[in-house]
Parts: C-alpha cells; structure tokens; sequence
C-alpha cells in the first residue's frame, strides 16, 4: 500500500535538495548509465510517520529562450501522470517567475492534488516571494527550507491534506504492522480547573515513561501513560511541569500554550470546575478543539467538593447542551483528581471518543440514510429553483468529514446544513466529535 508524488518545477528552485531530504540515505533508484541524460530519480521517501515513493524531475538545464522545453514539459507531465500528487516547488527568495507559471499550468491541467511550496524560506528572507506564490493558482504556499530541514511537518500536513484517502490508507496499514499506537491526549482547562494534579495522579497511579517527543514544540513534552493495559500519550506542558509556587501561575489562560496541546491531541479532555463549569473560557476552549477538529471529552473535576444528589450529572449534561451548541452530546465525565475518582471512566470516555473520531462510514450506508434525509426534509428552493443534492461520500476520518455533491454548492442555506450534519450525528452515533460536511458541485 503506498503512493507516489512528483517533485516538480523549473530549474534551480531546490527540487533536488527535497528530494534527498525525503530520501536521505535509503537507496534512490538513479538511472545512472553513462551517456544518458538522467531523467528522473526515484526513491523511497519517509516523511513524518509517512513512507511512500517520490520521482524527482531534475537534472536538466533550461536551453535556449523557449520557456519550457519541449524535453522538459515532456519529462514533468510523464511524471506527473505517473504520481498521485505533485510538490510543486518554488524558489521564494526569486518570486514568481514565468517558468513557475508554465510549470504551474502544466500542473492545474493534470488535474492532479498539488501541494505549492514556497523553497528557500530559512530566515523569512523569500516572506514576499511566498505571497507571490497565491498568484500560481495552486492554493496556499507551504514555507520550507529543504536546505536547512525546516518546514517538514507543515509539509506533512499539507500532503494529508491533498491526499486524504491514500495517506490514512498508508497509515492504517503500518497501524496493523506494528500495533496500535497510544491515544494522543491532551487536558486542557482554565487556570484551577485542577490539570496539572490531574497528569499527576494519572502518571503517578502507573508506569510511566517521560520521552521528549520530536515535532512538538521546545516546551511541551509527552508522557507515555499505560492505564490498565491501554497505551496513552499525554501532552504535558513545561507550564504544567514547573507548577511548584501557586503565585507564579497565571490567573489567565494561555491560548497559545491550549492551541500547542490541542494540536498535539487526537483527544482533548476539558477539564471544568464543578463550582463554575461552562463559562465564557471553557466555552472558548471547546471552541477552539471544536475547529482544530480534534474529538473532546468533558470532565467535571472536583466532584469530591459537591454533595451528592440523584441527577447531578444528568443536570450536567443538560447544561453542556445548551451551551456547547457546536458540539452536541459531548461525553462528560464526573472526576476527582485528588481521590481518583472517576478516572477509569474518564480513560474508557477517551477511548470511546477516539473510536468516533476515527469512524469511516461506508458509502453505501451514508446514501441510504442521504435519501431518507433528505426526501424527509428536501433542500428548500433558492430563487424559484431546486437544489438538486445528488450524493455524499466520506473524505476522511479524524474527525469524520464528508462531501456532499449538489447542484448548486453555494444556494445550499447554513440551516440545511446544518439539519443535515445533526441528522448525520444522530443515525451515524457521532457524538463530541466535530463533523465536517462539505458541499461540492459536480461529481
Ligand atoms: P533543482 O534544480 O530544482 O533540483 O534545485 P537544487 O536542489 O539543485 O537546488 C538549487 C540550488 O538551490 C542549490 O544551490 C541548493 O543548494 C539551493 N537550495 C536548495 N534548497 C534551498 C533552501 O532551502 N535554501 C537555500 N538558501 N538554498 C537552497
Ligand atoms: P491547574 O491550574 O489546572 O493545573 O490546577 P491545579 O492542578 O494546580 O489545581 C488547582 C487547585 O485545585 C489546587 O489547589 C488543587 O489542589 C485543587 N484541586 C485540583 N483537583 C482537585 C479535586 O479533584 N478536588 C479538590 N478538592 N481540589 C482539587
């Protein structure tokens, strides 16, 4: 299972350099026989935790006055029709020149996902090259230095962006190799909601394993957790990690440091005092894990502090419905940090909420309850005429996005959508996690 990308542009622009990048020391596979003009080199390229085969399209200087040689146009369409998706790269320290464009032309035609990236960018030096680049048409410009080795997990994310379905597919695949992974979670929560002696009575009940973990940022750090069996990995900030005096902590909370550890997660926990849960910052939190499209779990903490009544988590729920609007039926949890109450259930809550956030929906099951849904309530029409909804297929998973391909993507009114994302949620069983529905016209 894998799939193949062409590294494509004109001369000079530091194709090569990525190239060996990707590569590094695995064997390229170099039509190296004396005489002939080297064509293309290809070889097997590892980026982040993704392995898959990359053509470089190098190795030939421009001649004469033509724009775009016949040999080299030749040479960058076979490649490109050979691959599943294109790097098309720049040099941003030169702009946007009129090879890029012919280039870029050449890569629009094919139809094929692309991925622009603007080269050169150590030191910001090519910042004005880079906006140049919007003007290629292919989309927004991914910064790197292949020189210097920086950029690369933007690059990551821009090549899953481009090619969802293949690159879960290689991933799923390495998954069944090596066993599953530990659940990336991260706890976020106001000042006081009691996080840090949460991390601490969670890592602190079992094994533990402190790793520094490449790709996050300096101050963040992860911490492999095995609780009862399953593997977790917790992001754990410096911030959290140096809480000794009470004085010096922030009364406020850090978006920044909230934003790095939501990124870090597939699963959010927020963490909410009992005594004043969902206000204006928790709100603001799940917004955030809301559109980084992570899955979030709800955990009142400091539920040792309450007298008990029948009902009390029910009343909880009914809150959170009302006022997490954008994520309805959000699993919540009651915990106490200091006892240790209710973490079992919290950890079962995570691993639920990553199941669902991981869910893949097959295409025949998504139409079926299309149909019903919208024959049970049409698309209204927009100025006198129909919108015709023709079917929708899931795009990705984490979190579960769909397409739904339509006559008219933009009459479609938010409303609709919106009926059409919670009937989504409720035949399907997606709770807590975000959904993406997109709208496309034609097939
Ligand atoms: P290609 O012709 O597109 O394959 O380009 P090369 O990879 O041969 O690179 C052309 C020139 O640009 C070489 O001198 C590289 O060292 C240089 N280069 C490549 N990447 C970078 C980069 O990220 N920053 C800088 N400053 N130079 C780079
Ligand atoms: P953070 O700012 O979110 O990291 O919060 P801390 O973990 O520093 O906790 C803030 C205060 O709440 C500390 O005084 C904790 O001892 C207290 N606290 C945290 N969790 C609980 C809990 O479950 N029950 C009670 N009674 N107090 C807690």
């Amino acid at each position: 299972m894998s799939f193949t990308v062409a590294i494509v542009g004109r001369p000079n622009v530091g194709k090569s350099t990525l190239f060996n990048r990707l590569v590094g020391r695995r064997v390229a596979l170099v039509d190296d026989r004396p005489g002939v003009t080297r064509d293309r080199r290809e070889g097997e390229a590892r980026l982040g935790d993704l392995d898959f085969t990359v053509i470089d399209t190098a190795g030939f200087e421009q001649s004469g006055a033509e724009t775009l040689s016949g040999r080299m146009r030749a040479q960058t369409e076979t490649a490109i029709a050979q691959a599943d998706a294109v790097f098309f790269v720049m040099d941003a320290r030169a702009g946007a020149l009129p090879d890029d464009r012919a280039f870029a032309a050449l890569v629009r035609k094919s139809g094929k996902p692309a991925v622009l990236i603007a080269n050169k960018m150590e030191g910001k030096a090519g910042e004005s090259g880079r906006l140049d680049a919007y003007s290629l048409g292919l989309g927004e410009p991914v910064a790197l230095s292949a020189e210097h080795n920086e950029g690369m997990p933007d690059l990551y994310d821009a090549l899953r962006e481009a090619l969802p379905e293949k690159t879960a597919e290689v991933l799923e695949a390495k998954q069944d190799e090596d066993g599953p992974h530990p659940i990336r979670v991260a706890i976020v929560g106001r000042p006081n909601a009691g996080k840090s002696t949460l991390i601490n009575r969670l890592i602190g009940e079992e094994r533990l394993l402190t790793s520094p973990e490449a790709g996050t940022t300096r101050d963040s750090i992860a911490v492999d957790l095995d609780w009862h069996g399953e593997k977790f990995r917790l992001h754990d900030t410096a911030g959290l990690r140096r809480r000794s005096r009470v004085e010096e902590k922030l009364e406020k909370l850090s978006v920044g440091e909230t934003l790095n550890a939501i990124r870090f997660a597939e699963v959010v926990v927020v963490l909410l005092d009992v005594d004043n849960a969902f206000e204006e910052q928790d709100q603001k939190i799940v917004d955030l894990v809301e559109s980084e499209g992570r899955a979030v779990v709800l955990a009142v903490n400091k539920w040792d502090l309450k007298e008990r009544n029948p009902g009390d988590i029910s009343k909880l729920r009914e809150k959170a419905r009302e006022k997490l609007t954008q994520l309805p039926d959000v699993p919540l949890v009651a915990v106490s940090a200091l006892t240790g109450e209710g973490l079992d259930r919290l950890m079962q809550a995570v691993i639920d909420a990553h199941a669902v956030w991981n869910r893949r929906i097959s295409t025949s099951a998504l139409n079926r309850w299309f149909e019903d849904a919208t024959s049970a309530h049409p698309p209204p029409a927009v100025s006198g005429r129909r919108l015709r909804l023709n079917y929708i297929t899931q795009v990705k998973s984490r979190p579960p996005s769909f397409v739904v391909f339509c006559t008219r993507a933009d009459a479609v009114p938010d409303a609709y959508k919106r009926y059409l994302v919670n009937s989504l949620r409720q035949a399907f069983e997606l709770p807590g996690t975000p959904v993406r529905l997109m709208l496309r016209e034609k097939a």
